[in-house]
């Protein structure tokens, strides 16, 4: 038989385990990572539209459809609309059908990934190496040779044309 001294005791070891798991979840949440450009949410709003400060720091999704981006090819490279790194080439753009502007592959060590779990599935997270900007998900279902699709908000992204030589 269980004494009331061993109750107390689970609950004490359940109570310990609640909390470290919350603290846990919300540790994970909140942890602030560093990156080379920070800055206050005030900061960026002065820098940042609305619309990319929505997408860019607090990974909003843009309408499908909406950026003039997606169906652009042009010759060049596409930059962090909030930092202004290089994050992919023109070269890698495809049309991938879903209205947001996508890549097979970014540029070196521009990009960083994190698992995202919102909206009751896990994706990762595509986020900018430098300012931390979120940009979009990586999906493992696009072409060769990467077979990665890049679906990016292309209101996080500014269009930089090649310059003509
Ligand atoms: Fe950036």
């Amino acid at each position: 038989m269980y004494s009331r001294r061993d109750f107390t005791k689970l609950g004490l070891a359940l109570a310990g385990t609640l909390s470290s798991t919350t603290l846990t979840a919300h540790a994970t949440e909140t942890t602030e990572e560093r990156f080379e450009i920070m800055k206050t949410e005030a900061e960026w709003k002065q820098v940042l539209t609305p619309d990319q400060f929505n997408v860019l720091r607090k990974h909003g999704t843009e309408r499908s459809g909406t950026s003039p981006l997606d169906k652009s090819y042009a010759a060049g490279f596409y930059n962090c609309a909030g930092c202004d790194l290089p994050l992919f080439s023109s070269d890698t753009k495809f049309d991938s059908g879903t209205g947001w502007p996508s890549f097979f592959q970014p540029l070196d060590k521009a990009i960083g990934t994190s698992v995202d779990k919102r909206l009751f599935s896990t994706r990762t997270e595509v986020h900018c190496s430098r300012c931390g900007g979120h940009l979009g998900h990586v999906f493992e279902d696009g072409p060769k040779p990467t077979g990665l699709r890049y679906c990016m908000n292309g209101v996080a992204l500014k269009f930089v044309p090649k310059a003509a030589s």
